[in-house]
């Protein structure tokens, strides 16, 4: 729910009445920090996403360098197994409420590696919960967008003293 302005007796708005829920809500999906860390090609995409051009900014998203200071994590290549304990390490150092989008067919299933890839995690949703999955191979900087605002529009609807 947007924020509704009530006016005074002047006409100018001056409260602004809202539940708490949705004020917490509001708040966390217009402040999503994502930690600074890619695996293989789909970072690339992912780094890319991050400059001016693309602006990130706008929608509050803002890269952090450490896991203790990021609310979001973006899976963005291929999992191996050496790198699976890693990523949940780092995920188990995020702030919570912390979410996950996994960026890219490797990320998501395993991608080229899914059927031969013996060294390759099938999806890595088999260490972590994914909140958002963003296909591609690689996914284009637009489509990681697209993923935040999916992600947005998930938190906006999220009761947020339950979440884990
Ligand atoms: S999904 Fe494609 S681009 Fe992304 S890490 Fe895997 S092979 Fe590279």
């Amino acid at each position: 729910m947007t924020p509704q302005p009530t006016t005074d007796k002047s006409g100018e708005a001056s409260v602004m009445l809202m539940h708490s829920e949705d004020l917490l809500n509001w708040s966390r999906e217009k402040s999503l920090w994502p930690l600074t860390f890619g695996l293989a090609c789909c970072a690339i995409e992912m780094m890319g996403a991050m400059t001016a051009s693309y602006d990130l900014e706008r929608f509050g998203i803002f890269p952090r360098p450490s896991p203790r200071q990021s609310d979001i994590m973006i899976v963005s290549g291929t999992v191996t197994y050496k790198m699976a304990d890693r990523i949940r390490r780092l995920y188990e150092q995020m702030a919570e409420p912390r979410y996950v989008i996994s960026m890219g067919s490797c990320s998501n299933c395993g991608g080229p590696y899914w059927q031969h890839g013996y060294h390759v995690v099938k999806g890595v949703d088999r260490i972590i919960p994914v909140d958002v999955y963003v296909p591609g191979c690689p996914p284009r900087p637009e489509a990681l967008i697209d993923g935040f605002l999916k992600l947005q529009e998930k938190i906006r609807t999220e009761h947020p003293l339950s979440r884990g």
